[in-house]
């Protein structure tokens, strides 16, 4: 029983549906179903623990779950407004979920840069992370925390600018603000503590990983298959983007031409193929891939 890895994530909200995504993607077999707090995983022995979003840093600090998927923006303020610190670090980004945490205010208001919030309110839900950049910038404003709606403040009066997650801007542009600075970077990320981990867990824990570091370089990746003349091989192997040595086939028929198929870990745009294309190519094929292991 307790032999099973524990991961705690986030029961509903922005980060629930591409968390599940990413661990079904790693091939959990799961259902999260009614108001239960722990979801079995059938077929991989891990038990997702849900929860709001807040909790999850501590949760894997305390040892109440092994790991966590949660916004680095909530781990860092997490950290920093735990007295002494929390044990939770960074094991690797997750790349979903990636937003800013900006200070904005009333577009044609005086407030156009952090110099202008000396002796100003900010409101956030993050006093943490404002906190230390204020700390560290020396400047001396009070901030005002509010439990959600922040945006709201500077039109209610209980503060001139805001400091709040941002990831397309039309919240901050529908409520008339616009973000002058950013404070922070995000994404979600897996979350583990110091804490060694018993042999089987760790077993666990090493499969999963493997399986997460898969899906994410097979986010990207892309198979490439096309045909090019002999000599145009080391030209074409050059273009290919994140690919390792290509590997190369003879073509029946034709003894000048060959085919050519390599992984490209990186993106791989139109421009990429006319480049390939003016450097010889002819019938490329780009074909998605959906699973990876090194
Ligand atoms: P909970 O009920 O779990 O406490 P919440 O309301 O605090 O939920 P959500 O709004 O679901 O949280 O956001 C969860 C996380 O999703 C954020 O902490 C952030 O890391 C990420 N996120 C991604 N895009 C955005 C966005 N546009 N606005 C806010 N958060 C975003
Ligand atoms: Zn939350």
């Amino acid at each position: 029983m307790s032999d099973r890895l524990r991961i705690a994530v986030q029961k509903k909200g922005r980060l629930a549906e591409d968390s599940f995504a990413m661990l079904k993607k790693c091939g959990l077999r799961f259902s999260i179903r009614g108001g239960g707090l722990l979801a079995r995983v059938k077929n991989v022995p891990v038990d997702l623990l849900l929860v709001r979003d807040d909790d999850i840093p501590s949760f894997v600090a305390t040892g109440a779950a092994d790991l966590g998927i949660a916004g680095e923006n909530v781990l860092v303020e997490e950290v920093l407004m735990t007295a002494g610190g929390m044990d939770a670090v960074i094991d690797r980004r997750l790349g979903f979920s990636r937003c800013k945490l900006c200070l904005a205010a009333d577009s044609n208001g005086p407030i156009q840069s952090s110099k202008d919030l000396e002796g100003t309110k900010i409101a956030t839900t993050y006093p943490g992370v404002l906190g230390k950049y204020l700390k560290e910038n020396n400047i001396k404003a009070t901030s005002v925390e509010m439990k959600g709606a922040v945006e709201l403040a500077p039109s209610i009066n209980i503060a001139e600018s805001i400091c709040d997650l941002v990831s397309s801007g039309a919240t901050l542009e529908a409520n008339g603000l616009a973000a002058f600075e950013t404070i922070l970077e995000s994404e979600a990320v897996l979350i583990k503590s110091s804490r060694k981990f018993s042999p089987e867990k760790q077993d666990i824990y090493d499969k999963l990983v493997r399986r997460i570091d898969g899906v994410l370089r097979s986010a990207d990746s892309k198979y490439i298959m096309l045909n090019a003349p002999k000599d145009a091989v080391a030209a074409i192997s050059e273009i290919l983007p994140g690919s390792d040595a290509p590997t190369i086939i003879p073509l029946g028929g034709d003894s000048d031409l060959v085919a050519v198929q390599a992984v490209c870990t990186e993106n791989v745009f139109w421009d990429t193929l006319e480049d390939l294309k003016a450097a010889g190519a002819r019938s490329i094929l780009v074909l998605p891939i959906e699973k990876m292991l090194g």
